[in-house]
């Protein structure tokens, strides 16, 4: 079975009718980015950053940032990496950072929202991912986006900061695309505004199945419960997919269910090319995709859709 799927690696992850899927994997530090190739994925989907920030006294500085982000950009070469600003919450403690206790850490100062509060932090970690996008094909990611106002206070601190870099005539990339994770209701309905204030969308559904079902992800009574192939998830995903492709820009799932091959079919279904998973299951899921036909993942995801329950 090991060897079955490891030659696989050569292959490309192509449907039977041809269609190329991207198939990308989500680390969590840098040295994850050397076992992502050897289990075949084409870059890096979502580089969450947490990992530097998390068990220690104090933030890290600019350079030990720019260091973990750069050696994964250098690892992957020219293949894209998906840097994701720091997504912590108030039920985690960041150093350097007082957060209040809150009664619903995660209704509160999570993702995105942290950074726009703490800004200092958020500038640091801006400057060294523009700086390691110098060398490489980086994306930069914001988490736990809800509104557009969100994207446009981030974009304006990201304007910023990089008026402070050619200030002091430090290299960065200017052109790197920034996109959103889609993993809220509120993003995925009002998906079409969103869309147009950002370059791309990576759905996170760990997150949007949480708060579409109204379901703590973890919380093991209320596993049953957590359905990604629930039809109120199944159409958060449709209507964050079709405002992405409707005007050409790229969309991928980053969550869990990117990488369960029951889930697979119908995500191609809803017009998603692009899948970040843990490194592991990349074998497995281009086995899935190519034995699959676009078509018939359509209809799948039609049935899914008015609320069928196929299989
Ligand atoms: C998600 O919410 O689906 C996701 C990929 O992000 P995380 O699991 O880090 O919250
Ligand atoms: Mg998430």
């Amino acid at each position: 079975e090991r060897a079955r799927l490891r030659s696989l690696h050569a292959l490309p992850a192509d449907t039977l009718d041809r269609v190329r899927i991207t198939l990308l994997a989500n680390i969590g530090t840098p040295r994850e980015a050397e076992i992502a190739l050897t289990h075949g994925a084409e870059g890096v989907g979502l580089f969450r950053t947490e990992f530097l920030f998390l068990d220690r006294p104090e933030p890290p500085s600019e350079e030990e940032q720019y260091q973990a982000y750069h050696h994964v950009v250098e690892v992957m070469a020219h293949r894209p990496v998906v840097i994701r600003t720091l997504d912590v919450g108030g039920d985690k403690p960041v150093p350097g950072v007082q957060l209040e206790p809150e009664a619903n850490p995660f209704l509160g100062t999570r993702g995105l929202r942290l950074s726009l509060r703490y800004p200092d932090l958020f500038r640091t970690q801006l400057r060294a991912i523009l700086r390691a996008a110098a060398h490489g094909n980086v994306h930069m990611m914001f988490p736990m986006v809800a509104t557009v106002q969100d994207i446009f206070e981030a974009r304006q601190i990201v304007e910023e900061v990089k008026d402070e870099l050619n200030a002091e005539g430090i290299p960065y990339a200017d052109d790197l695309p920034i996109g959103i994770m889609v993993e809220t209701p509120a993003a995925a309905v009002a998906a079409d505004v969103l869309i147009r204030e950002v370059d791309f969308f990576s759905i996170g559904t760990n997150d949007l199945v949480q708060y579409t079902l109204a379901v703590d992800r973890t919380n093991a009574d209320l596993a049953r419960r957590y359905d990604p192939l629930d039809v109120s998830v199944v159409r958060m995903i449709a209507q964050a997919a079709s405002a992405a492709t409707g005007i050409g820009k790229s969309v991928a799932v980053c969550g869990e269910m990117a990488g369960d091959p029951e889930a697979i079919p119908l995500l191609l279904g809803l017009g998603i090319r692009e899948l970040s998973m843990t490194a592991t299951s990349i074998p497995r899921a281009k086995e899935i995709v190519r034995s699959l036909r676009i078509a018939d993942a359509e209809q799948e995801a039609q049935r899914r859709i008015i609320g069928g329950l196929s299989d």
